[in-house]
């Protein structure tokens, strides 16, 4: 017997081919059969977005999750917007196709970490309330005070939280330094960032911009300011939807978030010609024109007709979910003014 060990299999993980378009059938037939309904975030893979009955933003998909009659959801997105849907909703049964697929910008931002820093500056006797972008697990949330959006934001700072108060805002330090330039509000910022937005390069943009002229640049204010700076619209991704949708002359626009979100893009505003941004490897140096989130690429067809088949992953009810709910529920919920201008990633 040989005591070698065995090489690694290049590929021996990837699953056989299966033709898209018997998977779609597949899984339609499964949706009937399991009273199912599918939500895909506009980073998700396009051939995932046709098949899905809703598509939209974390939040956008959240709400619609509390109007389907379906007793069942896959959720066809990150593990954080899967929670989300789960806590406006916690008669279905949701289910995330791949529960590894997580959020950078979530991990950031761990709740005993939170937690110890929050503790610090009570010790401190700083007199703050904490904001939180959507974009973080329930677990933080349930420690926050406000969830905002990045279409919400700058209203729910202005106008919910007292002016006497510190913000500590948590976890993506770009959008935080953007709302602190809008409110005029200083903030304590948590030093999270999204692996994807991080990695925008003002030299390729700039690049992109000379190669295009009069070209459009619509960002999401994840990116860093350098690229907010030069940009012509700052939006969550419903909002930069909706920005295309309004310029009825067709452009050139250059993209400056998720590249998958430009198969929404084209469905909603065919007029334009969309160029994603490029970014760069911030530990490489080398550019890359995909900026494709790793985690949203984690849904598959196959993953989404395998959790319909089985009725899993399936996330579960955790006792900080209460809290989150409440949270969630008074921040995004309760001013109906608000309610109609949100989106989160
Ligand atoms: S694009 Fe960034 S913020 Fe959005 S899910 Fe991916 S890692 Fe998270």
């Amino acid at each position: 017997m040989s005591h070698l060990n065995p090489l690694p299999v290049i590929g021996r993980d990837e699953p056989p081919y299966e033709d898209p378009l018997d998977l779609m059938d597949e899984i339609d037939r499964l949706k009937v059969e399991k009273d199912a309904t599918i939500l895909a975030h506009f980073y998700v893979d396009g051939e995932i977005q046709d098949i899905a009955d809703y598509t939209g933003d974390s939040l956008k998909l959240a709400r619609d999750a509390t109007r389907v009659e379906q007793s069942t959801i896959v959720f066809a997105g990150v593990h954080f917007m899967a929670e989300s849907a789960k806590i406006m909703n916690p008669d279905k049964k949701v289910l995330l196709p791949d529960l590894l697929a997580g959020c950078s910008l979530a991990e950031s931002c761990p709740p005993d970490r939170l937690h110890a820093f929050q503790e610090e500056l009570r010790e401190e006797g700083r007199d703050f309330e904490t904001v939180a972008y959507i974009n973080t697990s329930a677990a933080v949330k349930s420690l926050c005070d406000w969830i905002v959006t990045s279409g919400n934001a700058r209203e729910l700072i202005e106008e919910r939280v007292p002016k006497d108060k510190e913000i500590l805002f948590v976890p993506d330090q770009h959008l935080g330094r953007y709302l602190m330039e809008v409110t005029g509000r200083e903030m304590i910022l948590w030093p999270g960032a999204c692996m994807v937005h991080e990695v925008f390069s003002l030299q390729d943009l700039m690049r992109a911009k000379r190669n295009n002229p009069g070209a459009l640049v619509v960002s999401h204010p994840e990116c860093p300011q350098n690229i907010l700076e030069v940009s012509d619209f700052v939006g969550g991704t419903e909002k930069i939807r909706q920005f295309c949708m309004e310029h009825q002359e067709p452009k050139v626009i250059l993209v400056a978030t998720e590249s998958e979100m430009i198969h929404a893009l084209k469905k909603s505003a065919p007029q334009h010609e969309y160029i994603p941004v490029p970014g760069i490897m911030t530990d490489t140096g080398e550019t890359c024109a995909c900026n494709r989130c790793p985690h949203m690429a984690r849904n598959t067809l196959q993953k989404v007709r395998d959790c319909l088949r089985d009725g899993q992953p399936e996330i579960l009810w955790q006792p900080y979910f209460d809290k989150a709910k409440d949270v969630l529920e008074r921040s995004l919920l309760e001013n109906k003014r608000q309610s109609s201008d949100m989106n989160g990633d």
